[in-house]
């Protein structure tokens, strides 16, 4: 396919947003999935005990698979749980087990107990253009790792009642993270997910999400598309279950907005990775 640029460092974006079904794991496997296709190095962090992305990603993650449980709480390198993605070269996953349901309550007894996803990131020696953590719906100290861990933040809307409902508790808890524990956070990035153009609500929450939020909303919507929903049935990402369906394109084109926008502050952190 046709290439996109790839960053100088490695850029790691948290997609985050404390309700569930608006499109996390999603948006977290099929940008992934595009910006591998188009030649970056990806890794998908799976840090919700679910393991969606893991399944979506067709990476096997039952219990006794070293996952970012390990990673987390018995401190095993990063290297030792990641695994390549089956078809998509480029493409890694550092799956979650069911272990991590435990993780949040285990990990506020922990050292360092919010940096320890930024430590392993940075102890992690493989080149990596790309970054994605996928966040459970909670703001807990999973999130917590995962803002600590980035510079990015990436929040999915769904375009649906109640869209920007319990966004200032997210964007405060960022604010905090930001001032406390890693001055490089900021939300780089909003995502229209779900969006159905036919009907008048969608477009109404659209244009209060962009008079909310203004450049930070990539310019591509998401649509509604059952070949997104049947993708992760089949271990597969909409970009290779169906790529010429409206969602993978659209998944493209949000993958291309944000290689081609950069990084928008000095908000990076350096990954060992050494550029070509
Ligand atoms: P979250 O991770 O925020 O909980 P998911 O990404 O798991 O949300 O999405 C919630 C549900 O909506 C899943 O069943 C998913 O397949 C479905 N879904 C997500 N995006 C779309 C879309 N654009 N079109 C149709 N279904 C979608
Ligand atoms: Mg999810």
């Amino acid at each position: 396919g046709e290439g996109l640029p790839r960053p100088e460092q490695t850029r790691v974006i948290v997609v985050a947003n404390q309700k569930g079904g608006v499109g996390k794991t999603t948006t977290t496997v099929n940008l992934a999935a595009s910006l591998a296709l188009h030649g970056s190095r990806v890794l998908v962090v799976d840090l919700d005990p679910q393991g969606n992305a893991s399944t979506a990603l067709g990476i096997d993650h039952h219990a006794e698979v070293p996952s970012i449980y390990d990673v987390l709480v018995e401190s095993k390198p990063l290297a030792d749980v990641v695994q390549p993605v089956p078809d998509v070269e480029g493409l890694f996953c550092a799956p979650a087990t069911i272990d991590l349901a435990g993780a949040e309550i285990e990990l506020v007894s922990l050292v360092a107990r919010e940096s320890r996803l930024q430590r392993a990131i940075q102890a992690y020696e493989q080149p990596l253009d790309y970054i994605l953590i996928d966040c459970p719906p909670s703001l807990g100290l999973l999130t917590v790792n995962a803002l600590v861990a980035g510079a990015e933040v990436l929040i999915p809307i769904q375009c649906e009642y109640y869209a920007l409902e319990g966004l200032g508790q997210l964007l405060r808890n960022v604010e905090l993270v930001r001032g406390h524990l890693n001055p490089d956070l900021h939300v780089s990035t909003i995502l229209l997910t779900m969006y159905d153009g036919r009907t008048r609500l969608a477009s109404q929450v659209a244009d209060e999400v962009r008079t909310h939020f203004g450049n930070e909303v990539l310019r591509t919507s998401i649509p509604r598309s059952v070949r997104i929903s049947e993708a992760p049935s089949y271990g597969q990402t909409v970009l290779t279950y169906d790529p010429g369906s409206s969602g993978a394109l659209s998944y493209f084109e949000a993958a291309r907005e944000i290689a081609l926008r950069g990084v928008p502050t000095a908000g990076r952190i350096d990954v060992s990775y050494d550029a070509p």
